[in-house]
């Protein structure tokens, strides 16, 4: 049997592990069937326990730019490892890897270390309700910022694969400061605000959004909020958890052109390590302990093994910024790729795509938002997920995900890929 000894280890991980993951959407429950359980991986390849290879195309969610056990950062995790693993105490490589996120990213002054994008998202919203002296948060239906309760008020990603955007646990009192509204719909945006006056901290979006499917901001969308945010006093605040160091060195700010207030990161910064931060101007930014009243913390912020990793990563993205282009390409050969076979076989599809973040939805309308893209087929990304996964090409088992390309990847492994769907029962 193809998957005999993940599904033994599977068996043994429920015993002890809710689920028998850490991670919801690791456990296949939106496309049925068991998680196959990883051995190791290197460059495009992942292995499983049943020694199975496949292509990977969720990049550990997003972190690995350059493909697995890439080896400047394997080297400096390594080397750093020899000397000690954690002090709670300052270090240089902590002020090495920040002064590098400076210069990559526009706008910012200084950046702040924390160990996940879930905790880079909360302590940006408490920043911004500290600096505005505002207590209600604006954010969009199917944008995922991580788990903490603020966030999971019609949340993306998992949240809405398991049917709980809205979670049992997060109080009355907390879901009555987060406003929602609709991706791409800035009139929407203006009510909520005209009927909150002089009450929004924030306005939190993923500027390319990848957690209902990849959806692409539409321009007057995204520059109509950057607008309204100035003119009330609002602060613009962009989860680039996905899009920071990977759709351009800049991130999502680079790539549409538009300064956000706050940027939150998270993935590629720590390079496969647990790494995630927020960065602001130093003017924002100095509302935060020790320097302002704004208080976060923690023990294992600026890990140097986590931080070694991030700096490796961001070095070899800055001396080598020829990935995105490869990487937006090798993504336009996967869209193309797909969408002719899809057609050739009269599958309705959509499909949307932005740098190396791409996602296919089984539906006739174009995908903007989350309503839209919950209208998906989901039986059909069922059958063309296992299709895909039995022969060899492992995609994020739910359709609310994006692909996110790695540059490990070579053409070869692209045309398999998209034969693949060709041979898929759909
Ligand atoms: N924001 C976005 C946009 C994300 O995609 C994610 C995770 N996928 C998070 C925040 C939360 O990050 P983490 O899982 O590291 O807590």
């Amino acid at each position: 049997m193809r998957y005999q000894r993940s599904s033994a280890l599977f068996t043994e991980a429920k015993k002890y592990i809710p689920g028998g993951v850490n991670s919801p959407v690791r456990a296949f429950k939106a496309v049925g069937g068991e998680p196959i359980f990883i051995k190791h991986a290197k460059g495009a390849y992942l292995t499983d326990e049943d020694d199975n290879e496949y292509i990977d195309y969720i990049a550990s969610w997003g972190p690995l730019l350059f493909g697995h056990a890439y080896a400047p950062v394997l080297n400096a995790v390594i080397e750093k490892a020899k000397k000690g693993t954690s002090f709670g105490i300052p270090t240089e490589i902590e002020t090495k890897l920040a002064q590098l996120a400076v210069k990559m990213v526009p706008n910012i002054d200084k950046i702040r270390f924390v160990n996940s994008g879930t905790e880079a998202c909360m302590s940006a919203v408490r920043l911004a309700r500290g600096y505005t002296g505002r207590d209600k948060i604006i954010k969009f239906a199917g944008c995922y910022h991580g788990h903490s309760d603020s966030f999971l008020i019609q949340a993306g990603s998992g949240a809405v694969t398991f049917g709980s955007p809205n979670s049992p646990g997060v109080t009355q009192g907390t879901a009555k400061d987060t406003l929602l509204a609709n991706y791409n719909d800035l009139a929407g945006v203006k009510q909520l605000v005209a009927a909150n006056k002089g009450e929004i901290a924030a306005i939190i979006l993923e500027p390319v959004a990848g957690n209902m499917g990849c959806i692409i901001p539409k321009d007057d969308f995204i520059h109509g909020l950057r607008e309204l945010c100035t003119q009330e006093g609002i602060l613009l605040l962009f989860d680039e958890v996905m899009t920071g160091f990977r759709l351009a060195a800049g991130g999502a700010q680079e790539a549409l052109g538009i300064d956000a207030d706050i940027v939150m990161f998270g993935k590629v910064i720590g390079g496969g390590l647990p790494v995630g931060a927020f960065a602001a101007r130093a003017e924002i930014m100095a509302h935060l302990a020790p320097e302002g009243p704004v208080y976060q913390a923690g023990t294992l912020s600026g890990n140097p093994l986590a931080m070694s990793a991030g700096l490796a990563m961001l070095t070899e993205i800055d001396e080598k910024p020829e990935v995105f282009t490869s990487l937006a390409a090798k993504t336009e050969y996967l869209h193309k790729g797909i969408e002719s076979v899809l057609t050739k076989r009269g599958i309705t599809h959509q499909i949307n795509r932005f740098g190396s973040m791409i996602s296919v939805h089984f539906c006739d309308q174009p995908v903007t938002d989350f309503a839209s893209s919950a209208l998906g087929n989901n039986d059909r990304f069922k059958a063309y997920f296992h299709g895909l996964l039995d022969q060899g090409v492992y995609l994020p088992p739910s359709a609310f995900e994006s692909y996110f390309l790695n540059d490990a990847i070579s053409y070869q492994d692209l045309d398999k890929t998209i034969e693949a769907v060709e041979k898929c029962k759909l």
